[in-house]
Formats: structure tokens, C-alpha cells, sequence
């Protein structure tokens, strides 16, 4: 939570006190010997180093150091995940967000997954690629510009004092020029050009990339419209050894692998208008990101980011973990490496809030942890490990984002709980796979009987139906050539054998390739991973149609792209953003609910600005200052209305309000009165309604304080809502919270409320705030500076308050206020995360009210005064009880009237006497009695029963144990379980079926003793 790491003295590093640098001691001497021959840099850079060693150096060049945002983008839809260092800072370069710095530098977090970016199967299997990783960058809001960034970039990457990489190594390309849209046209880039001579880069390394090539390769737009410009790209020479394509001496930039670009130095110069028309943006700015694990990749002299020490750690793990050495063969190295990305993505999400899930980023999440446990399963298929994986990752990133030593318990819970879900989708996704393999079936056995059929008609043989039926499925799934033979012979004889291998070769078997869009869906539902698809329908004898299963999942990717574009934020109407230059709406909300004499600065509707809102026209109006709440921190908008200063004229009804820009409150309105720019009105906000929301608002931060005092601090919160009805708030937590759990923490915050203390509110920066131990909430972007922070005292505590916590939103005076809270629901909303709602003051009130009169209504059904109610229904459900065991047996007695009947339908089979019969009118228990009763019945002998049940077939059979050793009851069941379409088993004296063939039932019962003969 605090700065990313404190700054670390060089001599902790050379004493070891790095746990990362402990492992790479021996390393660093190692590397002497670079992929190309020649050493880089005498000194060992750990990961950490660099990091910390970068920020430090634009530190000292007066940048702020501001830590990484959430993986989660705050308040931008467009974008997944944060992919760039840029993200957090795009409203400050667009203008519609100041802050008090104009030079930047971080370390940020980023994932690319599942978007435009990255294609997750690459992860593992290349060098470069992979979902999380860290953005190093420095950033100038119209301050410095091109000969600057260029001037640091050399130095930090040449300098001896810093990363000493040799010039010889490395190449800077310029934008060349190129002829944009509608005659626009951008010549040679030569400011940049100019600088990288100037600060002694050699002419022959410096590349200028002009036309199409440049425009792909170093132009860069935020949007089709809005800020844009040119880049200057740092590339670094690995060496021959790192050419994909083997090239011995190829060229710069030859795409190979060999040339890896290190630094993007993007130059926001323009503004695009929708004609493609640029003007020079008033404040020329810089965005630069540096991958970490590539420099370290440079720094560390090794070809691969997953041979860095930012990576070798896990996937020593991960071997460890699911019992491969590092090394062993190529597959099990790509199956680690992608557990050890996997399980950075993982954890950094699941601790930024994000959790699996079927849609949108808990999606994306879900399959990156099941790649990641499918990879575990391919190698040691017996265990959950990944979540130990979150462990790894906390050692070795703890420095930098010390929040995962709090997060990492809860964080390894999430993954275990998905990797045992994971593991039960897989049970069930196969049985539906089987299902389905098992309908298609059908359709070439089908095939097989009309060819045997035609034959049939043609006089050439005579079958039984269930004969035939039998021996073709044996046919269609013979494992092989001789048992198809054999299958073949068995059905038709000798001579007509031949000729239907022929058919069941070039026509029959070709139904038995398994529609690729079914597959893809099974995948995709189920998170069935192809690989597993393909064996499971290999047993069953089918194939995968694997042009269909691609094109299903290029059509899906598809869809993903167009619903996150990324990159492209949907602005905010440019009008505000003007606005936003001259002043902030003044938060009169914090005092009141009225505030008079308050200017129109700006109408906007859906056309822009106007001047004015006619009677019975809607319309945005932004006010110097309000006393209407705008919806921010989960406290949701007031309504109200504007008056004229006596307050004796309405102007507008108020239906909500909002921040379209940081600082600036936007009234949802609609007319009464005429409304013009510069009118002066007087704002009321409904009091009655505040009041409300401000009781549930204030209860949310003694709900959020007692779930930490009772349930432990891992209890984070993850959302809330505090509504004029009600409060809710998410928060994560593992365990479903019990009956007394709730009943304490019920306790608990109206005691504090009894308490009464007064609410404390005051401002300070971000680092005092988060010191004092107020609580933050992830989800919210807070300013460094100007924070508020809400504290409800409490004298009997430790650190003299009870809840202390960023906010803000509005509260009640005294907590006394607040009247009493009530608990009315705790649930699970995702893995890992549960939701409380609760009632206070009014709210509370009304519910009890309800529940009383529920309550009477109950007692004036049943017939008795309150105190009765209990008892009467202890009553009513013993009848219920009585009544069902009555019904039960009378069917039972049922089952075993049919016993005589049964008995008499003995049939001999070589000596064994054998009865096999259907049922009716029982259950499955009944039914089970009634083959018991009948083995005890024939003393020795078998029963084979069978019944119609719901649209199913229910089959049981039993053998006396004198016969067991001859036939297994499990073998007979399976047996009659294909005829009607079904599966069963069990154990040699006793076995059941079900099935969905009823139709099949008879014939299947009437086969038994055909069944049983060839056993005796
Ligand atoms: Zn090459
Ligand atoms: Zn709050």
C-alpha cells in the first residue's frame, strides 16, 4: 500500500539480503559468458534492483514516484485490464485531471490477456510473451519533451554509474515520415533524430522508419481521435543465439527474435480531429514504458525473460510442485513456464479484487489459472498445487508490492477453491462429452443396420433385430481391423464379412468425427481443454473435427476483441473537460443539504453547451457549488430540486448527479423554469432521503470494522452500496459467515452506535492517512494529497478509534444517529466473496414492523396465539412425516404382493433357475426388496428386474453367491444397461442400471437368459 518499495541501499545487496539475490549468488558470476561472448555489465542487476534502480534514477530527475494502480482500471469500461504505465495517467493527458506534479515515474503492474494484445496459448512457448508483467515508466505532462526523455534514456541505459550497457548493442529508430490520412503529411521526426546525436549515439545505430513501416511500428494514437504522435523505440542486439530463425548475421531490424525492443519512448504531439487533421496539442507530453523482465532479461545476459531471476524461483516451484526438474524435456519447460506466469497473473489479479468467474475479467482470470492447472495435470495429475504457487510469488515480489504478505493466504484459498472447482467441471464436462458421443453413436450405427437391412431384403441373410442391433455397435467401435473382421464375420458370415468392412471403413466411420463447434463449446463452458477433448473422444472411438473447432474459436475471439476495444476511452463530453480548466464545484454536500446563491457555470445536453434549458427540457448543469451528493464511494446521488434563492419558486427537479471529470459535479435535471448560464439558484437537496443514506452509510464503515474485529483482517472490502433502503457490502472472505458470526457482529455495531461518539472528519495527504491506519478501498483512485478521511472514535480502544477509513462520501453526526442496524442477509456473490446487506434507523424499523405482521398472519393460519406457533408446526410436520412413511409402505406392500406372481415365472437355464421380469408400481427401494426377497425365495438362481421410471429405465439384477464365481451380477447389468441405452455396475451379487431407452427395457430383460447360457 505504501510506496512501492523503500529505497534500498546497495550494501543490503551485497551483503545477500535480498532473498532473490540469495538463489542467483552463483549466477551472477556466471554470466560473464553472454549469449554473445562478451560480458554486459560487470555488475548482477536482480529484478528488484533494476526496478527500484529505475525508479530512482527519474527520482533524482524530479519525478514523482507514484505506485502502481490497480490491475483493475478505475472508471475506464473500455479496458479489461491495466495493460500500460499510461493508464492511470490518461485523464492527466487528456486534460480533464491535474495534479500536483508534471513529471511522473512508476512501476506498474499490467496484464494482457485474452484482449488485442496477447494470445494466451503463446504464453509459455516463446520467450517474450506473457500475461502479467511489469511496465517501468516515466512520464512528462507538458513539461519535458523529446530531447529530454531522450537524454535520461541514454543515460540510464549507458551510463557506468547505471545499467552500463554497451552503444555497441543497441539501436534507436526514429519516425521516418509518412503521409497520413486526407494530404496530411509528417516528415522526418528530426528532434529526436538531433537528440540521439547529440547525446553521442552513434549515426550508423540511429534508424529512421518512415511510411507504412513507421507508422506501424512508431506512431501512436490514444483513440481514432485525440492525442497522437511519434515514438522513438530502443532495441537491444541479443546476439545470433536469440534468432528464432537461426540467422547467423542478419541485420537490424530483422524480426527474428534477435533485435528485442527494449524502451518505447511514445511523444504525444498532436490532437487528431475526425477529419484525421493534427494540430500541436497545446502541452507536448511523454509516456515511456520499459518491460522489466526484458531488461532484466539484457541486464542478466540470458536470451530468455523466464531464465531472469524474476521468473527462475518459480519455476524451480513449480517443478518441485508437480514433480518435473527444470530441463527435462521441452514440453514439461513450456508447462512451467506458463504455471510460473500463470501464477504471477493470478495472483496479482485475484489480489487486486478480480475473482473466476463465467464473464468479463473473472473470466479471463478463470482461464488462465485452468491453463495453468491443466499444465500441473498433464505432468502429475493427482493433486491441487497451483496454490502454493501464490506463495512463491509473494517471496519474490514481496519487496516491491508488500500488500500480497497480507493478501497471499486469501489469494491461495481462491485458487485452491478453483482448482477443486476446476476438477468437477472436468467430471462433469467429460460425462457431457460422453453423453453426446453417445447420441452420435446413433447415427452411424444406423448407417450400418440399413446396409445390413438392404441385405436382408435381398434375401441374402436372416437376423434377429436384437442380435443385429447388438453385433453392429460392436462392429462400429472395434479397436481395431481384426476385431472389425471378426465383428464383421460374426454378424454376416464369411462372405458377406468383406464387403462390409469395406462399407464400415470409407462410409460408416466417417460419422464418427465429433462436431468441432460442440467441442469448442465444452471448452469454453466447461473449460474442457482441447487436449482432454481429443483423448476422451479417442476412447470412444471418435475424432475431433478440427477445422470447425478453430473456426469456432476465431469467431470468439472475435467477439471479445469488439467488446474490449482497450485504448480508446469513451471522453467524457469535451465540454467538460473546458469546464474543468476554470474551477471545481465547491462540496457544499458536507455541510447541508442547501446551499443558496450557487452560479450556473455550464448547461450541457445531448447537442453540447447551450446557454439555456427551456420548461420541460433535460439537460446537465454544472454549479460553482452544490449541496446535492454526487454518486461516488458506493453512496448513491441525491435528488433534489433548484429553487430561486427564497426558495419559494422551483427552477428544476434534480434526479441525480455525478462526476463526468474529477472535481466536477454534474446535476441530472429537467426544467420547470427557464435556465440560463449564469443564473444564480438555490439547491436543495431531499433531506429526508440523505438522512437515510447517510445512516446506511455510516453503518457500512461499522459493519466493515466489526467483519475485521470478528471474522480477521483479511476481510477486505470489495464493493458496497449505501442507498437510501439499504446498505450492502461485499467483502472477500472464504467461509460462509455463521449464524453467530453474524449475530456478534450485529452486536457489536449497535453497541458502537449506542456509544454515540461523534464522527470525526479531516484531510490530509494519502501516505499520513494510510500511516494513521485508515482503511482504503482498492476499487477507488484516491488523490495523493486532500484525502478524507472518516473516523468514529471509540475511547475504549487501543488506538482510540473504531473505524478509520478513506471516505468520501457523507455521514450522520453522532453514530447514535444511526437508530439501531440490522442484519437481513449474508451470501456468497463469487468464490471468495460474500455480501451483507442491512437496514438501520427508519429502514430497521419498517422491517421489524413487516416481520411482525408476517408473523401474526402465520399465527392466524395456524390457529394459535404467537407463543403456539412453534409448537404447531413442530405438529404439523411430525403428521407430514407419519403420513409419508404410511404412503411409503403401502407401496412396499405393493412390491411384495407381486412377489408370487413373480417366482412363478422361473425359467431353467442349463440347470439355474433365472427370473427376469418387469416391475411396476414401485420405487427404486421397493424394487431392490423385491430382487432381495426373490434370491431368498429361489435359494439359489438369478433375478433381473426392471421397471419404467420417470421417462427412464431402472434395472437391477441379482446372483445368489453359490453362482457368483460363474456370473458376475456388475457384468450382467452392464450388459443390459447397453441395450437400453444406459450404463451401470456394481458388485457380483448385486447390481443396478439406468437408462434412457425405455422402449429397450423388454427386449433387454427378455435377453437375460441368452445372456446367462453361454456363462454356465
Ligand atoms: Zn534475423
Ligand atoms: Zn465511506
Amino acid at each position: 500500500m505504501a510506496c512501492l518499495v523503500e529505497p534500498l541501499r546497495d550494501s543490503a545487496f551485497i551483503a545477500g539480503g535480498c532473498c532473490v539475490c540469495d538463489n542467483l549468488g552463483i549466477e551472477s558470476r556466471k554470466i560473464e559468458a553472454d549469449v554473445t561472448g562478451e560480458s554486459v555489465s560487470k555488475k548482477f542487476w536482480s529484478g528488484n534492483e533494476i526496478r527500484e534502480g529505475f525508479l530512482r534514477f527519474f527520482e533524482g530527475k524530479g519525478h514523482r514516484r507514484v505506485r502502481s494502480s490497480s490491475l483493475v482500471p478505475h472508471g475506464d469500461a473500455t479496458l479489461l485490464f491495466t495493460n500500460a504505465g499510461m493508464n492511470q495517467f490518461k485523464d492527466v493527458f487528456l486534460g480533464l485531471e491535474k495534479r500536483d506534479y508534471t513529471r511522473a515515474t512508476t512501476a506498474q503492474k499490467c496484464v494482457r490477456a485474452g484482449g488485442k494484445h496477447n494470445d494466451l496459448e503463446n504464453v509459455g512457448f516463446t520467450k517474450r510473451h506473457h500475461t502479467f508483467f511489469e511496465m517501468l515508466g516515466n512520464f512528462s505532462f507538458g513539461d519535458y519533451y523529446k530531447e529530454e526523455a531522450i537524454a535520461y534514456a541514454w543515460e540510464l541505459l549507458t551510463s557506468t554509474q547505471w545499467f552500463n550497457i554497451p552503444v555497441g548493442k543497441l539501436y534507436f529508430t526514429v519516425f521516418g515520415g509518412a503521409d497520413m490520412a486526407s494530404n496530411v503529411h509528417i516528415g522526418l521526426d528530426q528532434i529526436s533524430l538531433n537528440s540521439w546525436r547529440a547525446v553521442g549515439a552513434p549515426t550508423e545505430r540511429i534508424v529512421p522508419l518512415s511510411g507504412e513501416e513507421g507508422l506501424k511500428e512508431l506512431f501512436w494514437s490514444m483513440g481514432d481521435t485525440g492525442p497522437c504522435g511519434s515514438c522513438s523505440e530502443i532495441h537491444y542486439d541479443m546476439g545470433p543465439a536469440a534468432s528464432d530463425e537461426g540467422h547467423k548475421d542478419c541485420k537490424f531490424p530483422c524480426d527474428c527474435g534477435r533485435y528485442v525492443e527494449i524502451w518505447n519512448l511514445v511523444f504525444m504531439q498532436w490532437n487528431r480531429d475526425a477529419n484525421g487533421n493534427l494540430t500541436p496539442l497545446p502541452k507536448q507530453s511523454v509516456d515511456t514504458g520499459i518491460g522489466l523482465e526484458r531488461v532484466a532479461a539484457v541486464l542478466q545476459g540470458v536470451v530468455s525473460n523466464y531464465d531472469t531471476d524474476l521468473f527462475k524461483p518459480l519455476i524451480a516451484r513449480a517443478g518441485e510442485l508437480i514433480y518435473v526438474t527444470p530441463g527435462f524435456r521441452p514440453d514439461s519447460d513450456a508447462s512451467l513456464r506458463i504455471i510460473s506466469d500463470h501464477s504471477r497473473a493470478a495472483t496479482f489479479l485475484i489480489s487486486d479484487g478480480v475473482i473466476p468467474s463465467n464473464d468479463g475479467r473473472g473470466y479471463v482470470l478463470r482461464k488462465i489459472m485452468r491453463r495453468a492447472i491443466y499444465h500441473g495435470r498433464i505432468w502429475n495429475k493427482a493433486q491441487p498445487f497451483l496454490h502454493e504457487m501464490v506463495y512463491a510469488v509473494r517471496d519474490s515480489m514481496k519487496r516491491a508490492y508488500p500488500e500480497l504478505k497480507e493478501t497471499a493466504n486469501q489469494v491461495a484459498n481462491v485458487v485452491l477453491a478453483e482448482e477443486q472447482r476446476f476438477t468437477h467441471t472436468l467430471d462433469v464436462g467429460l460425462r457431457k462429452l460422453e453423453d453426446r458421443v453417445g447420441d452420435l453413436r446413433r447415427l452411424p450405427l444406423k448407417d450400418i443396420e440399413r446396409y445390413v437391412e438392404r441385405l436382408e431384403e435381398e434375401g441374402k441373410v436372416k437376423l434377429d433385430h436384437e442380435v443385429r442391433k447388438y453385433k453392429t455397435e460392436n462392429i462400429l467401435f472395434a479397436k481395431s481391423d481384426e476385431e472389425l473382421r471378426a465383428g464383421a464375420i460374426d454378424l454376416l458370415g464369411p462372405d458377406l464379412a468383406p464387403q462390409l468392412v469395406e462399407y464400415v471403413r470409407n462410409t460408416a466411420r466417417h460419422r464418427t468425427s465429433f462436431p468441432g463447434e460442440e467441442a469448442f463449446k465444452l471448452y469454453d463452458t466447461y473449460g474442457l481443454p482441447r487436449d482432454f477433448i481429443e483423448d476422451a473422444l479417442r476412447d470412444q472411438g471418435f475424432v475431433l473435427d478440427h477445422q470447425q473447432f478453430d473456426r469456432a474459436m476465431q469467431e470468439q475471439k472475435t467477439r471479445a476483441r469488439a467488446s474490449w476495444k482497450g485504448g480508446a476511452k469513451e471522453a467524457a463530453n469535451p465540454a467538460y473537460a473546458k469546464v474543468a480548466e476554470s474551477f471545481k464545484t465547491e462540496p457544499d454536500f458536507y455541510f447541508g443539504t442547501t446551499a443558496k446563491d450557487c452560479r450556473i457555470e455550464a448547461i450541457i445536453t445531448k447537442i453540447g453547451p447551450v446557454n439555456e434549458l427551456i420548461p420541460g427540457e433535460s439537460g446537465e448543469v454544472i454549479l460553482d457549488r452544490t449541496a446535492i451528493y454526487a454518486e461516488s464511494g458506493g453512496q448513491v446521488a441525491d435528488t433534489g430540486a433548484f429553487y430561486d434563492n427564497s426558495e419559494s419558486q422551483l427552477l428544476a427537479d434534480v434526479t441525480g448527479a455525478f462526476y463526468p471529470v474529477a472535481g466536477l459535479v454534474a446535476h441530472k435535471v429537467v426544467a420547470k423554469e427557464t435556465l440560463r448560464v449564469g443564473d444564480r439558484v438555490a439547491v436543495v437537496a431531499d433531506a429526508e432521503r440523505r438522512a437515510r443514506i447517510i445512516r446506511n452509510h455510516s453503518g457500512t464503515h461499522l459493519v466493515n470494522a466489526a467483519l475485521r474485529n470478528i471474522l480477521g483482517t483479511h476481510v477486505k472490502q470489495s464493493g458496497s452500496l449505501n442507498a437510501p433502503e439499504r446498505l450492502r457490502f461485499d467483502f472477500s472472505h472464504f467461509a460462509h459467515v455463521d449464524a453467530e458470526e453474524l449475530r456478534d457482529i450485529e452486536q457489536q455495531v449497535n453497541d458502537e452506535i449506542r456509544l454515540n461518539t461523534e464522527i470525526e472528519t479531516n484531510v490530509t495527504s494519502l501516505e499520513e492517512a494510510l500511516a494513521s491506519g485508515a482503511l482504503a478501498f482498492f476499487g477507488d483512485k484516491y488523490p495523493e494529497h486532500n484525502v478524507r478521511v472518516v473516523t468514529i472514535p471509540d475511547p475504549r480502544a487501543a488506538r482510540g478509534f473504531y473505524s478509520k477509513e478513506l471516505c468520501g462520501g457523507t455521514h450522520v453526526q453522532r453514530v447514535g444517529d444511526i437508530g439501531v442496524l440490522k442484519i437481513v442477509s449474508e451470501e456468497s456473490v463469487a468464490a471468495g466473496v460474500r455480501r451483507i446487506e442491512a437496514v438501520t434507523g427508519i429502514g430497521a424499523l419498517e422491517r421489524y414492523q413487516q416481520q411482525a405482521e408476517t408473523l401474526r398472519q402465520v399465527a392466524s393460519k395456524l390457529n394459535v396465539g404467537e407463543d403456539g406457533i412453534l409448537a404447531q408446526v413442530e405438529k404439523l410436520s411430525q403428521t407430514t412425516k407419519q403420513l409419508e412413511k404410511e404412503l411409503e409402505a403401502q407401496k412396499r406392500k405393493g412390491a411384495l404382493s407381486q412377489i408370487d406372481e413373480l417366482a412363478g415365472r422361473v425359467q431353467m437355464v442349463k440347470g439355474v433357475k433365472v427370473i427376469a421380469a418387469e416391475v411396476e408400481n414401485v420405487d427404486r427401494e421397493g424394487l431392490r426388496q423385491l430382487v432381495d426377497s426373490l434370491r431368498q425365495r429361489l435359494g439359489s438362481g438369478v433375478v433381473a428386474l426392471g421397471m419404467p421410471e420417470d421417462g427412464k429405465v431402472a434395472l437391477i439384477a441379482g446372483v445368489t453367491k453359490d453362482l457368483t464365481d460363474k456370473i458376475h451380477a456388475g457384468k450382467l447389468i452392464q450388459a443390459l444397461a447397453k441395450r437400453v441405452g444406459g450404463s451401470g455396475g456394481g458388485r457380483p451379487d448385486l447390481a443396478e442400471a439406468g437408462g434412457k431407452d425405455t422402449t429397450g427395457l423388454k427386449v433387454a430383460l427378455e435377453s437375460v437368459p441368452s445372456l446367462i447360457e453361454p456363462l454356465l
